[in-house]
């Protein structure tokens, strides 16, 4: 099988109502979709759903990447030579940064190889270890009362893990936390994200212990991405574990992450590895120095969260996982695709991984063009 083309178009996803965490405020989704054409009649797909914040892309740097230097470099090649691909792409090319570019030009490539197999991509990764997972929520900043509302709806749904963004001013997040612990009631799991929202170490430490009593099972990104000797100082001075996303990008992030002995868990997302080979590669990196990962997301359509879901499920290792779903409150309007589906396992809303070939999901192709963007300058 040969690649014959690569084709890629941006989208603005319609969201329900705008998610603001510390270091953004999303009204829309803006998203790249990748379709990559082969001699064989099979047609890949993958997601670029870039965070400026936390690697500097956009989805028009994406478009310009793709198709001025990652394309050129896939046509003619076979979509199962991804390792000799993706070592093109960083010693050939030398590629900066970019990662989201790389991700889901990448993600295509595994959407056929599973295709051209007839297997999910899951399988093409090791196999599931578990063949569902836990439904998890993220509340963003918004008024106790508000955060509140909605855990008491999603626990009605089976929900039972609550990932609360904080990073704001120590009292704030507790009101917050406080308001979704209250409405969870004692069993539900809680989680907190930072976004380096914090001032700076002490700080961190100040809000975390102030969020303690309220049973988080960690916190995530306390300070800046590129502050390990800060992070570490967090991890010191408080008891639950602590949570690295913005600082773990590619392995060789990792690597240092975890010589710094700055977290217990690394987040793993796609968006920053560049890709689910490196991916693997730095979940090899936790593993060996005893950090368990968390497979998070950017707030993909469902494409490119079936991706993270696949990896999730593959991973001994991940013993957090974001599984979002788009259709929940908050979430997306006219999603791109289908695919995903959630069931109630002893009352617990529990994701499934989808089990058709490759990423498992049909694309619509009336949404796609309704989300269709334009260049705005
Ligand atoms: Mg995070």
């Amino acid at each position: 099988m040969k690649i014959t083309a690569v084709h890629v178009e941006t989208l603005e996803l319609q969201m329900e109502k705008p998610f603001v965490i510390a270091s953004s405020a999303l009204a829309y989704s803006p998203c790249d979709l990748v379709r990559v054409e082969t001699d064989e009649a099979l047609v890949g797909y993958g997601e670029a759903c870039p965070a400026y914040e936390f690697t500097g892309d956009t989805v028009w740097t994406v478009q310009d990447v793709i198709g001025e230097y990652l394309a050129p470099s896939v046509i003619g090649k076979d979509p199962f030579a991804v390792e000799a691909i993706v070592h093109c792409w960083e010693r050939e090319l030398w590629t900066v940064g970019n990662q989201a570019a790389c991700a889901a030009l990448e993600m295509a490539l595994w959407d056929l190889q599973g295709k051209a197999l007839g297997r999910p991509l899951c399988d093409l990764l090791g196999g599931r270890t578990r063949d569902g997972l836990v439904e998890v929520i993220a509340l963003g900043w918004d008024e106790p009362e508000a955060l509140a509302d909605k855990t008491r709806r999603m626990l009605a749904e089976g929900v039972t893990v609550f990932k609360i963004k904080v990073g704001d001013l120590p009292e704030r997040d507790e009101q917050r936390v406080a308001a979704v612990r209250q409405a969870a009631g004692p069993q539900a799991r809680l989680t907190v994200d930072a976004n380096q929202g914090w001032l700076n170490a002490k700080t961190a430490v100040r809000a975390i212990r102030l969020l303690e009593p309220y049973g988080i099972e960690f916190a995530e990104q306390p300070v800046r991405m590129d502050d390990l000797e800060a992070a570490r100082f967090v991890r010191a001075h408080v008891d639950v574990p602590i949570a690295l996303d913005e600082s773990v990008r590619g392995p060789r992030e990792a690597l240092a992450v975890a010589k710094a002995g700055a977290c217990d868990i690394f987040v793993v997302k796609l968006m920053k590895t560049g890709g689910i080979l490196n991916a693997l590669k730095v979940n090899a990196i936790a593993e060996a120095a005893g950090i368990s990962v968390m497979v998070g997301n950017m707030g993909e359509s469902s494409l490119g969260l079936a991706a993270h879901f696949h990896l999730n499920a593959a991973l001994a290792n991940a013993t957090h996982g974001d599984a979002d779903l788009p259709w929940r409150p908050g979430g997306y309007t006219d999603d791109i695709g289908s695919g995903l589906r959630a069931e109630l396992r002893e009352g617990v809303s529990t994701v499934l991984v989808p089990m058709s070939p490759g990423l498992g999901i049909t694309l619509n192709d009336d949404a796609i063009a309704r989300q269709r963007a334009a260049r705005r300058w």
